[in-house]
């Protein structure tokens, strides 16, 4: 017989962490807790493994699920001593989700789940407190009317309102008894009115009712679109918990809350959270009352922390805090509830962090010993890096504060302010930076959220919706800036007299919670401390080096700063366009002889031997390769007619020559066209002043440094060894006429990038004339799928949606296709030169799912965009500790 149910907490106690794929994250924390001692109320979960049934047949339930839950629920019903449906002692339950990894999109939870009218009736005489028992079961029709049934819950607040106002009272909590009697008359007549069905009574009725939306729940469209961006399969399935109540809404001695063992947002080693006396769960959340802080040292002035109000649960907590971090081995994300001032655990799992926290955490822990070098380095996601490495703002710029709210998530934006998440997905895909500006956000606003540069809510604290997914996701945050008034209808804000409209520019502050009128200049970040720190250990394990793509001095000293080895690319063409260079550039271009062409590439000479030695000096004693001319000839010319005839005035012809010449350079396929190697064949006085520029550049870094730079040489869009042999020697040659004339010499290599099938299907003879290969995965890509890289951002994105492709190729290698070109070649090359130097320079060689493929091959090194490289640092250490791609986690 298949096991559906487990229970925890009580005398059984089934389940433990590592079966989060069977039990989800919640299920399988609850059954270690209480493993531990801890204290957790009983319950049971239902598997991963019942949804997934539920789904292949037709939404139906494995036939002996009804009865391994009603064994489960007995255990619970003896270890507490209550019965489920009792009109003396009725024992409610919870009902939860829990998947694999936490996922908002879902239904959440359903508390006080059987009560009815019989038995609240038990729980009045029970718990002695009629306003407590009534409160609990208009909470419970209120919430399983809304997530369960699906009536709106506005109605349900129109109610609350409505019974306010004939009280003449303000708060919910002013409201007697018998309020809350006529509340759950109203709200059952509402319901039967919108159902044209009563609201059940039955409570096994119910608690089916509540397992079926938890499990419909996992294939509504937020969770899909949660899924979608967050890569999980639909096959996963969720778990569904159900747990004896405890309440935290029984008193002043009570109290219901949740905290971090550490500050989510700098991973400061303080306990750090928010609870609510007298309050459940959702209290928290809904942010209609404000939570208090946990410790003495956080709370400001007016506020009282749980350590003054609730002194012996709350060293109860400190010391859970403690056995939490022990026993995982990692910052924790809590949920409480206290009753009658006991304490009961209700979730657990790894905290969601910034990547600042994540890293502080990870060092700190290694410092303590807690966890060793090689697990912090494996801790902290290379792609999460990116978020330090963004700038914040300036702090001696000036500014115009606008108001300010909590800092919920790090990292400074200047965007447009944009009101809903339709808008801000549209305005975002047109290239437009903006600000998210919500009251709160709800799982419905991921896809605005993922959007947007910034966020911003009225409402909220520091562990809102708004704020969890904000770090989660990286992008910076304030939350509750409650001063700022949100008219969505006028779709504009309003704070401290001052109006933004839709459209006008904001600038946030998420490490300080200030949000600015217009935009604030910003600074680059530091990179010493914990992350120095990290780098420093994961260059102590990696095998591969990581280089730069970068051709000015710029790029290349910011490079060099993030800890680059060199330069892996130098698109010589990027050089070609500055202003004082492009007319010789063109003149080249118009010339219809080589007298005429080599007249303009002499003048281009001295430019490019100046941009070689610059980047000589700074990437002294370092590899650097230069690519030759690689674009077809006609992306330098002008387009408009009054441009060429500016530029035939400049070279002296005339407009028809200069459109004739034009007309005759243009492509059908420009990708396949006259470009790469093809353009040193036909005309190699460019490859020439090329190389020579790049000689005579180096000796003059030479001279200049006393140390001599060793060039690599690259020829790009190679597909025949032929091809490399002839360009190969034209370089060959000039080095020996420069070496010559100068009376010096340098070491220098000739290799060859490997972006076309044809030359990795013959990477065994090209290999014989190379001294290295620099896979160029963009256009290997473009040629493997023969999917054009400019125009596949049109049609790509259906095809990821519709999982075709599980990620643009363009951006993560497709490792099962052009992977397999790749290893081709790398394996190809190895039996003409078992040790010959290989790196890869696509826009892959900066994303860690590719790095840990090119650790699998063995290349030598990965190159990538400056701001990538401490990302591909990091990426590199954790193949190399064969952290692989990991495609289920
Ligand atoms: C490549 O094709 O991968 C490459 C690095 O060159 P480019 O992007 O300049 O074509
Ligand atoms: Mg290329």
């Amino acid at each position: 017989m298949q096991k559906w149910v487990y229970s925890f907490g009580a005398d059984a106690n089934d389940g433990r962490a590592d079966m989060r794929n069977l039990l989800g994250g919640k299920g399988a924390n609850l059954a270690e807790m209480a493993s531990i001692g801890l204290p957790v109320p009983p319950g049971f979960t239902i598997t991963t493994e019942v949804c997934t049934a539920y789904y292949d047949n037709g939404s139906k339930y494995p036939e002996d699920l009804d009865a391994q839950l009603r064994t489960a629920l007995k255990t619970v019903e003896d270890h507490v001593g209550l019965k489920f449906g009792d009109t003396e002692k009725p024992l409610l339950v919870s009902v939860r989700s829990g998947a694999r990894v936490s996922m908002p999109g879902m239904m959440d939870t359903v508390l006080n789940l059987g009560l009815n009218d019989d038995t609240v009736q038990g729980l009045e005489k029970a718990s002695g407190d009629a306003r407590f028992a009534w409160d609990s079961y208009r909470r419970f029709i209120q919430m399983y009317g809304s997530v369960v049934l699906g009536v709106d819950h506005h109605r349900f607040e129109e109610i609350i309102e409505n019974a306010k106002l004939d009280a003449g009272v303000n708060e919910d909590t002013a409201l007697s008894p018998d309020h809350w009697r006529q509340v759950v008359a109203e709200y059952k007549d509402m319901v039967q009115q919108e159902k044209g069905a009563p609201f059940p009574m039955d409570p096994h009725e119910q608690l089916w009712g509540a397992i079926t939306a938890v499990f419909g729940s996992w294939m509504n469209p937020r969770a899909n679109t949660y899924r979608r961006l967050h890569d999980i399969p639909a096959t996963w399935g969720t778990a569904v918990n159900v747990q004896a109540m405890v309440f935290g809404n029984m008193g002043q001695d009570c109290a219901t809350g949740v905290c971090f063992t550490r500050d989510p947002s700098t991973g400061e080693n303080i306990f750090y959270g928010e609870f609510l006396v007298n309050a459940q769960g959702e209290d928290v959340v809904a942010g209609i009352r404000t939570p208090q802080p946990l410790s003495k040292l956080r709370a400001e002035p007016g506020e009282v922390s749980m350590e003054e109000a609730l002194p012996s649960a709350y060293a109860d907590l400190v010391a859970v805090r403690e056995t939490l971090e022990k026993h995982y081995l990692d910052m924790q994300d809590i949920e409480f509830t206290v009753q009658q001032n006991k304490l009961y655990m209700l979730q657990t799992r790894n905290g969601k962090r910034t990547a600042a926290a994540s890293l502080r955490i990870a060092v700190e822990m290694a410092e303590a010993g807690v966890i060793d070098k090689v697990e912090a380095i494996k801790r902290v996601s290379p792609a999460s890096l990116d978020q330090l490495l963004h700038p914040t703002l300036d702090p001696k710029a000036p500014r115009k504060l606008l108001s300010k709210g909590l800092p919920a998530s790090p990292g400074a934006a200047s965007g447009v302010a944009v009101f809903n998440s339709d808008e801000a997905e549209m305005r975002a895909a047109k290239g437009e930076a903006v600000i998210l500006v919500r009251i709160e956000t709800s799982p419905e606003d991921i896809h605005g959220m993922h959007a947007a540069k910034g966020i911003v809510t009225t409402r909220g604290g520091m562990t809102s919706h708004a704020a969890v997914v904000a770090r989660g996701m990286g992008r910076p945050c304030v939350s509750g800036a409650g001063a700022i008034s949100v008219d969505y209808g006028a779709q504009t804000l309003t704070a401290s007299g001052h109006t933004v409209r839709a459209g006008e520019v904001i600038t946030l502050d998420g490490a300080t919670g200030e949000v600015f009128i217009g935009s604030v200049a910003m600074i680059e970040p530091s990179l010493s401390g914990d992350f120095a720190k990290l780098m420093e250990w994961a260059d102590g394990v990696r095998r591969m080096g990581v280089r730069t793509n970068a051709e000015t001095p710029l790029d290349a000293e910011t490079a060099r700063k993030f800890g680059a080895e060199g330069i892996g690319l130098s698109r010589t063409e990027h050089m070609f366009f500055d202003p004082a260079r492009i007319g010789a550039v063109r003149q080249m271009i118009m010339a219809t002889d080589t007298a005429g062409r080599k007249a303009a590439l002499d003048k281009l000479l001295p430019f490019q031997r100046q941009d070689f030695a610059d980047l000589f000096r700074i990437m002294a004693g370092l590899p650097v390769t230069i690519r030759l001319l690689d674009p077809p000839l006609h992306e330098f010319l002008p387009h408009r007619d009054e441009e060429l005839a500016e530029l035939a005035e400049t070279i002296g012809t005339d407009l028809e020559t200069m459109r004739r010449r034009a007309s005759e350079l243009a492509e059908a396929n420009p990708m396949l066209g006259h470009r790469g190697c093809r353009l040193g064949i036909s005309y190699p006085e460019i490859y020439e002043m090329q190389a020579r520029a790049i000689f005579e550049g180096a000796l003059d870094a030479k001279k200049a440094a006393g140390e001599a730079p060793i060039p690599e040489i690259m020829i790009p869009l190679i597909a025949t060894r032929r091809e490399l042999e002839i360009t190969r020697a034209q370089v060959d040659k000039t080095a020996k006429a420069v070496f010559a004339e100068r009376g010096d010499t340098i070491e220098y290599l000739v290799g060859t990038m490997i972006e076309l099938p044809r030359a990795a299907m013959m990477a065994e003879q090209i290999a014989e004339i190379a001294d290295f290969f620099s896979f160029g995965t963009n256009d290997l890509t473009q040629t493997v799928f023969g999917l054009s890289r400019d125009d596949a951002g049109r049609f790509l994105p259906d095809y990821v949606s519709q999982g075709i492709l599980p990620k643009d190729p363009f951006v993560t290698l497709d490792i099962d296709g052009v992977g397999r070109m790749v290893r081709l070649a790398a394996d190809g090359a190895r039996t003409t030169k078992p040790k010959l130097k290989m790196g890869i320079c696509g826009e892959h060689g900066g994303d860690p799912a590719s790095i840990a493929f090119c650790e699998e091959v063995g290349l030598d090194y990965v190159s990538c965009s400056p701001y990538r490289v401490p990302v591909a640092r990091l990426a590199a250490a954790q193949a190399a500790l064969g952290v692989g791609v990991d495609r289920t986690a």
